[in-house]
Formats: C-alpha cells, structure tokens, sequence
C-alpha cells in the first residue's frame, strides 16, 4: 500500500513537473516567435517588398522623363502632329527596346491618344474612362504614377508613368508614357505567400483591396466588410509610419504590418496567421508531452521493479539471521500464524523441537567468539541438512535453534530430535585444523488443535531443561498436562 502511494507520488510529481516544463518552455517560445513576427517578420518583410517596388518604378520612371524630353517627340507635336507613322514608330520602338506592356503619348492640343500603331483614339473629359489625362494634366508634379490591374496580364500589376511634356517655353504639350508590368512585386508577394503563409496585399486609401497575394482578402474586396482588420487600418492611417497590429479573424489571431506606400498612394499589408506560424512549436509540445508520458512510464515502471526488490531483500533482511542465514525469531513469528491455521484446518499435529547446544560457554572460552559462531554455523547447517525442506528451522537466539514441523505426532517428533541430536554429535566441526565435537539437548513437544504457541514453547523449553538436568545430549518429550 505504502509502495503504491510512493509510486502515485511519483508519477505526479514526474508528470507535472516534466509537463509544466514543457508547457512553459511552449510559452516562452510562443511568445518570442510572436516577438520576432511583429517586431522583425512583418517589418523586414514589407521592406523587401516596399524597396522592391522602389526599384521597379525606376525605370518606367526614367523612360517617360528620357521621352518627355524627346526633341523628336517635342518637334513633331510642334509641328503639327503630321505624319501618324512617325509619332507610332517612335512608341513602337521604346515599347520594343524597354519591354514596356504600353507606350503612349496623349497630345494636349489635338486630345489624341497615340501608341505603338498610330492613332488608338480621342481622350474626352465627358468619358470616365479618360479621366486620368484629365487629372494628371492638372498636376503640379512633372509626373505621376498610376497602377492598375490589367486584365490582359494575367492578373498582374501595371504600372503606368504619366509624364508631362513641355515645349521649349515650358508651355504643356501633354501627356507620354510607358506601362511596364511589376513583376518582381508579384512574384515576392507570392514568395512569402506560399513559403512563409504570409498575406501580403494593397489597400487604396477607399479600404479597396487593389493588389492580393492573399487568401482571404481577394483583390476588390473592402476592408469595410472585415470589422477587426478595418478597425486596425484605421488606426494605421492615423499613425502614419508603418506599424505593426493584432486582430482576430473568425476565431485566428492575425499579426498584421501596415506601411504606407506614397508612389502608389496605397497601403501595403503584411499579415500572418499566429497559430500557422507557431504550429511547429505547438507539435514539439506535443511531442514532449508524449515523450514525457514514455518517460514517467518508464521511470514509474523502473521504480515499482526496484522498490519491489528492495523491500523483499529488506524483508529477507530482517527475517534471516545474518550469522547462520536460518530464519530468525521474527520469520518465525510471521510463519507460525499461517502453520496453525493451515494445521487446525486439517485437524492434525504440529511439533515443536527446541534445541540448545551443550556447553556452548565452554566451547566458546576453548576458540574464541568467532570460533564459536563457526561452529554455530557448521551446527545451522548439519541441522537444516538432517530435516525436511517443509519443516521450518529457524535460530531462536544465541545456541538455541527451533524445530517447527507440520503433521507430526509424538513418536516420529521424538525420531526426527534423535535424528537431530545424533547428526550434531556425530558430525565433527572442523576449525583451525581441530574437530570440534559437539552435543545438544532438545524439548520436543507436540500440539494438538486450540494448543496456544506459547505454551507449547514453554512446554518444549521445559523438556529441554529436563534434557540438561538429566544430562545433556538427549531428547525429552514434554508431558502433557490436561
Ligand atoms: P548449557 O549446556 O547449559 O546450555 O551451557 P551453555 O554454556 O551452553 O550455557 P548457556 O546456554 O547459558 O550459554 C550460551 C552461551 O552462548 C552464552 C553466550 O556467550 C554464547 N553465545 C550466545 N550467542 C552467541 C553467538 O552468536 N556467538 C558466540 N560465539 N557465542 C554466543
Ligand atoms: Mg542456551
Ligand atoms: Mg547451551
């Protein structure tokens, strides 16, 4: 019972402390990825992208400012925009050399709309369709940038440079350009889509969603619609600088960067899932759990075997005398109650042989204390070899050996003691080169059903004290007194 509270103890103790372990080491990580995420993922991450768009804009940039100045370009419309041929080659060409999706030129004068084949139409104010010419025209700045989804590009991003030309008076001519697809923004949009399940897309300053890498805010739809994430991109417009948030979508919690873009007037979003990004931890914890199930398993299983073991070699321990290994007075205690009850439920004899070796003072002055006990040794051993496994010898204390034998009348107790006290008498005991003899005397008596131990060990110790009076080296037969 004690063992198996021990072990309980134990197992608890393992468990909770092994998964306390875990589970705070789980914490601790959790909450240095959700760090690292906000504070370095989503930041470096919408750099990348921001820096990227920087460099695309370069060189449409550069394109329109290099045709903006054209002479060519600038002649040709000065000199009345003759010859359509002329005006299409040259935007065929930089269209061809640059790789631009589009090349055109809007002339302020005519309202002509020309590209790489001449003449594509007449730009008017009254069509909503052209009412970028007239927004840009208006425009303090030399240029302006306007990105658009192109449905011919397969889903890609458009970049269209709106540059104003001027004549040698600095008097507006109108409106040139190139439209150049943004590939690499694409194509780093979908790299931290797919490899870091990051979402990464474009809000205009309406909440439009105009540009998606992402699963869950396809392009063209609102953020209005999205109560947590338009809740926070309010606050990122308030903030201004780019900056990083929290919300929960549906029942997920969502770290979110927010940067705003002004090339494009856009705000570029970077958001992640937490618990997509934290699952491999979370399958270590799981894991550890596991392990540490093993692990208590094994150790619990290590300490019942061990316990068991040490509690049957203290049980040993305390039932064996440790000078003849016999069982001691303690073993005979515990023996004893399972030899009545079986022998009062068969309804026969149980002997009792008491046993004290004669003169044992003398033999002890003759070769000393450790000469004694060999000899009590050697006198353990020829007694335990002349009586039966099932009968039970144990030491009784100093030179006094017990006999307890299960179905023995009196007659065959009296043969097994004379068996007993011949075998120590004629048994020489060699020590130091000397045969020791020895002699003992023994009080036998035999119990019958509802006898008390106790007074059948009185009564065998009494015949044994008859033995000595009468002589020693002899076997008395206690009598019975009822
Ligand atoms: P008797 O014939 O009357 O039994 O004489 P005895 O000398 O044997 O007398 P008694 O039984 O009174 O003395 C037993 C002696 O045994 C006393 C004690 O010093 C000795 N003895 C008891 N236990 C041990 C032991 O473990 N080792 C040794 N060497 N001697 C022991
Ligand atoms: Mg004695
Ligand atoms: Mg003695």
């Amino acid at each position: 019972m004690g063992r198996y509270r021990l072990i309980l103890l134990i197992t608890v103790i393992l468990a909770m402390g092994v998964m306390a372990t875990s589970y705070i080491s789980y914490r601790v990580s959790r909450a240095s990825i959700h760090d690292a995420i906000v504070e370095s993922m989503l930041p470096l991450t919408s750099d990348n992208i921001y820096s990227e768009i920087q460099k695309d804009l370069i060189r449409p940039v550069f394109i329109s400012s290099m045709m903006a100045s054209d002479t060519f370009l600038r002649d040709w419309v000065l000199e009345g925009e003759q010859n359509h041929d002329r005006i299409s080659r040259y935007l065929w060409e930089v269209q061809n050399r640059y790789g631009a999706f589009v090349s055109f030129f809007v002339s302020d004068r005519s309202r002509n709309y020309y590209y790489n084949r001449g003449l594509l139409k007449q730009v008017s104010p009254d069509v909503e369709d052209d009412a970028w010419y007239y927004r840009a025209r208006g425009m303090q700045a030399p240029y302006e940038i306007n990105v658009d989804r192109n449905t011919s590009h397969a889903d890609g991003l458009i970049i269209f440079i709106n540059y104003k030309v001027l004549d040698y008076d600095g008097s507006y001519l109108g409106l040139v350009g190139v439209g150049l697809a943004v590939d690499s923004v694409q194509k780093l949009v979908s790299h931290y889509q797919h490899k870091f399940k990051r979402d990464v897309y474009f809000i205009d300053a309406e909440g439009l969603v105009r540009l998606s890498g992402s699963r869950y805010h396809a392009t063209g739809s609102r953020i209005q619609d999205k109560p947590g994430l338009e809740q926070v991109f309010r606050q990122a417009r308030q903030q201004g600088a780019p900056a990083s948030f929290e919300y929960d979508r549906q029942d997920s919690r969502q770290l979110i960067n927010i940067r705003f873009i002004p090339e494009l007037n856009w705000y570029l979003c970077v958001e992640q899932n937490e618990s997509e990004a934290t699952r491999d931890i979370r399958h270590a914890l799981h894991a550890n759990l596991l392990l540490c199930l093993v692990v208590t398993a094994i150790v619990v299983a290590l300490v019942h075997v061990v316990l068991r073991r040490y509690q049957g070699k203290l049980e040993t321990m305390a039932t064996t005398d440790t000078l003849t290994g016999l069982p001691n007075r303690r073993a005979f205690d515990i023996v004893i109650d399972i030899f009545r009850n079986e022998n009062d439920r068969a309804r026969s004899n149980l002997a009792f042989i008491t046993l004290d070796i004669d003169h044992f003072k003398a033999i002890n002055d003759r070769l000393g204390h450790f000469g004694g006990d060999h000899v009590l040794v050697e006198a353990a051993r020829i007694l335990k070899s002349s009586t039966r496994a099932a009968d039970f010898i144990c030491r009784w204390g100093g030179e006094e050996f017990l006999l307890v034998v299960k179905d023995c009348d009196e007659h065959n107790a009296m043969l097994l003691a004379e068996k007993m006290r011949s075998a120590i008498e004629h048994e020489a005991i060699g020590y130091k080169g000397a045969q020791i003899r020895i002699t003992a005397s023994l009080g036998v008596a035999v119990a019958r059903a509802g006898d008390k131990v106790e007074a059948m060990l009185e009564r065998a110790d009494q015949a044994l004290y008859e033995a000595k009076r009468a002589g020693r080296n002899r076997a008395v037969l206690g009598a019975v007194d009822r």
